[in-house]
């Protein structure tokens, strides 16, 4: 039927694996690599989908659904989150199991991408029943993660709790105690000083680059933050301390906005685990409306598929940083890059939290630990390395910043596959 194709193709533009295939598939072909690269590169090599029964508390056993993709483990063992959502997808698992690989490849970590998922909403779900699922997952994908193998981390609605839960039963599993099995763990537990604000710190170098390039100050500068979880809330802290002026902030139910700035600190207090604040405020704004506010510096750091065709043209901040994973679709990157704004994408914006992730995982194996200064010391360099290397990719291919981290992404990844004699 003629009637269903205009919304197929929304649905297309809408679906991240079929969006990121598309860019791996362009960078690939500029870098000159033949199309069996392609083929391995567009899907993970490995796929594992579980389900996961949890007594709740009302006695009753619920069947959830998770997921464990691994895109590609030629460089090393594969690495990335879990998150805990109802929205969670296999396709959308996939993506970003593939966007982790892009990461590594950018900062230049000894991994391939990993991703995890659980379709529950942890926002209705007791202690105990966010243990038990916490570990029935970890008992349903034992045998495909490790220390070598595939490293686990927090993301959306998952945190250090849940990753000690699950790090107890890989340990009970292994008969050994493992802190190596995953990171985000809390510091008791062999977790590293400043991993829980690496995302936001990313950020923020990222921000502070794009501005430098912009020939923006950021101290005064107007900030929008999408989002107040995990990357949201650190790096909204981080603008205030740096003395930008957060003008915006939201969560899933709203927005908040005064130009003269928000208190951060007085937010930072009132939010939830789950980043929520908006709830206790009578004057909001849509997310939509937060998106389109004037400002200098926009940084979506919620959820997929927030800039879209149908709002890009109404974005008004000549940076865009990307702390989410996937919150512009190939359509509005292109609209935002033909406008001359200045997209940071998130596979480069979002590479610290698994950074640092890498240097936990480095101290779990030797068992010497560093300072909170030691661990910031080497994430700058390496987030600067890896903005240098996209924002000059960009600029000598002439390509848009999207492309050129996929270009820098790929190559290492690509190159590994082949040098194994997989393609
Ligand atoms: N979930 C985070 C991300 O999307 C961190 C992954 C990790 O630390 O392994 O980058």
């Amino acid at each position: 039927m003629v009637a269903d194709k205009p919304a197929d193709s929304v649905n297309d533009k809408l679906d991240v694996l079929k969006s990121t295939q598309s860019v791996i598939k362009k960078a690939l072909d500029k870098l000159g690599y033949p199309g069996e690269v392609y083929e391995l590169m567009k899907e993970p090599v490995r796929m594992m989908t579980v389900r996961i029964p949890v007594r709740m508390d009302d006695g009753s056993i619920k069947i959830f659904t998770g997921y464990r993709a691994q895109h590609n483990d030629a460089v090393g063992p594969t690495k990335g989150g879990v998150r805990f959502h109802p929205n969670v997808s296999e396709k959308e698992v996939k993506a970003l199991s593939i966007w982790m690989s892009l990461k590594a490849g950018i900062v230049d970590l000894p991994y391939g991408g990993g991703k995890g998922g659980i379709v529950c909403d942890p926002r209705e779900m007791s202690f105990r029943e966010l243990e038990g699922i916490s570990r029935g997952y970890v008992r349903s994908i034992s045998q495909i993660v490790g220390p070598t193998k595939d490293i686990p981390a927090p993301d959306v609605f998952t945190n250090s709790q849940i990753m000690a839960w699950m790090m107890d039963e890989y340990s009970r599993i292994d008969e050994f105690n493992n802190p190596g099995f995953i990171t985000g763990k809390p510091i008791v537990l062999g977790g590293s000083h400043g991993r829980e604000s690496a995302t936001a710190k990313g950020v923020t170098i990222c921000i502070e680059e794009a501005c430098k390039k912009k020939g923006i100050e950021l101290k005064g500068a107007r900030v929008i933050v999408q989002g107040f979880g995990n990357a949201g809330s650190f790096l909204a802290k981080f603008m205030h301390d740096k003395g930008a002026k957060v003008i915006g902030i939201s969560d899933a139910y709203g927005a908040l906005h005064d130009p003269d700035g928000l208190d951060i600190d007085y937010l930072l207090d009132r939010r939830d685990s789950f980043g929520t604040v908006t709830n206790l405020f009578k004057n909001k704004i849509t997310n939509q409306e937060l998106l389109e506010l004037e400002g200098d510096i926009l940084v979506p750091a919620a959820i997929e598929n927030q800039i879209t065709e149908d709002n890009a043209y109404n974005i008004k901040t000549p940076i865009v940083v990307e702390a989410a994973n996937g919150p512009t679709t190939l359509e509005a990157t292109k609209i935002l890059s033909d406008r001359g704004i200045l997209l940071v994408p998130d596979v480069l914006a979002s590479a610290g939290g698994v950074t640092v992730s890498y240097f936990e995982w480095v101290q779990n194996n030797q068992g010497y630990y560093w300072t909170e200064e030691e661990v910031e010391e080497k994430l700058y360099k390496v987030m600067i390395k890896g903005f240098n290397n996209v924002y000059n990719t960009a600029q000598t291919r002439r390509v848009d910043m999207r492309l050129a981290a996929y270009m820098v992404g790929v190559r290492k990844m690509a190159e590994a596959s082949r040098f194994r004699g997989w393609v």
